[in-house]
């Protein structure tokens, strides 16, 4: 951090941050010119714990929108509006686990909430993945065994994944992953409570990827469910509104209890212009515009590494269909974490990344690296991927 700090002009592909261009700042300035024209000033006032119940509703909807089968008044009903989804999954996490206990993650996984877990003395055991990174059913069935037979299943308290467009790899979950993984738990008597992470589901870029939510999957039946996304990243991450949908009513009054203690609601004005957004289609105007600028800026960058010829280097990627991540995997041997070289070597070019190593719940690899699209502009991102792609090909010559 100390050398990112000292070089100036580095370009971050590291950093989470949404693009600056494309905020939606006339929306807004509509919505809170609409709020504060109405005679009623209770979106000023504190909210209820909770959240608003026009906001539980119009995310409901959405929600069925897209689940036909849910009940919007029961989602309603289930919905707890959170400080960004961040807090709704330190939340769940706070009221399950103890120190000491585990937690199954996907491969990679968010490293916010790896961190997190590591934070509450948590430890996290990743279901594992085959070759081309799908959830590996026989071996995940093993791993389960073998945490039976060593008394470490009793210590298993929840199973997370980021379901679309994961932070960091970009990788969606497909039906038949999702369900192998439920069936590989409940075969084995251990439903424990699941936590679906998607918070990029509606930041696809043409098309949305087509999959049921834990809150509708018949595999998922039987498992407590919590399932939180975000308002931020489509619309405003400044606004930090998030949300979970909780099918368990006692785990969802834990969590209520525990928001109490946190802050009592979540900032009231801040839904209030979600809920607006939502309401009059502002949000959904929203998302096309960044729909269609983050595809250009994925593009931007892919073509700057193309050009620095990283994949005749033995360097690989897959191209996601949305998110704000490139997920590169570096040829074995190049060590792409934080004390490495080749990292050092990146900062003095003047360009700063994710490493790898810090997405993996446990046995970290080493040779991969996130590369974030979402804050720099076109040419800077091909600016960075230049600088980016001259260190590996200093490391891969
Ligand atoms: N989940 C994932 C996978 C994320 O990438 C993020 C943001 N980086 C969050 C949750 C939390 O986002 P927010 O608190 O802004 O809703």
């Amino acid at each position: 951090m100390t050398m990112a700090l000292e070089t100036p002009g580095l370009l971050s592909l590291a950093a989470g941050f949404t693009d600056n261009q494309t905020l939606p700042t006339s929306f807004v300035r509509d919505i809170v010119e609409r709020l504060t024209s109405a005679a009623d000033k209770e979106y000023l006032q504190y909210g209820t714990n909770q959240g608003r119940i026009g906001l539980r509703r119009v995310l409901a909807e959405r929600i069925q929108r897209m689940e036909l089968e849910l009940d919007p008044g029961q989602l309603a009903e289930s919905t707890l509006i959170t400080n960004g989804s961040q807090q709704a999954l330190y939340l769940a996490i706070q009221v399950l686990c103890d120190p000491g206990d585990i937690v199954l993650v996907d491969r990679p996984s968010y490293f916010v909430f790896l961190e997190m877990l590591t934070g509450l003395g948590v430890s996290a055991r990743s279901i594992p993945v085959d070759s081309a990174g799908k959830v590996d059913r026989a071996v995940f069935g093993h791993l389960l065994d073998g945490m039976k037979a060593s008394g470490d299943a009793d210590r298993l308290r929840a199973v997370y994944f980021v379901s679309h467009f994961s932070n960091p790899s970009g990788r969606s979950l497909s039906d038949s992953e999702k369900t192998d993984i439920a069936e590989a738990l409940r075969d084995r008597d251990m439903t424990v409570p699941v936590i679906e992470d998607a918070a990029y589901r509606e930041l696809y870029f043409t098309a949305p990827f087509e999959s049921q939510s834990i809150l509708s999957a018949p595999a998922w039946r039987d498992f407590p469910k919590f399932y939180t996304s975000t308002l931020t990243k489509p619309f405003a991450t400044g606004l930090k509104v998030g949300f979970g949908v909780c099918s368990d009513r006692d785990w969802l009054n834990k969590m209520l209890y525990a928001k109490g203690h946190h802050d009592f609601g979540t900032a009231n004005f801040n839904q209030a212009v979600l809920e607006q957004a939502l309401q009059t289609g502002a949000f959904d105007q929203e998302l096309k515009v960044v729909r269609a600028a983050y595809l250009k800026k994925r593009d931007a960058l892919h073509q700057a590494l193309l050009e620095q010829k990283l994949d005749q280097r033995g360097w690989s990627w897959a191209l996601p269909t949305g998110g704000l991540y490139l997920w590169l995997r570096a040829p074995e041997g190049i060590d792409t974490g934080l004390e490495g070289e080749f990292c050092r070597a990146c900062i003095a070019n003047g360009v700063v990344y994710v490493p790898g190593e810090l997405c993996f719940g446990d046995e970290p690899s080493r040779n991969f690296v996130r590369l974030s699209y979402g804050v720099l502009g076109e040419a800077a991102l091909q600016e960075a991927g230049r600088r980016f792609g001259q260190v590996a090909q200093r490391f891969t010559p």
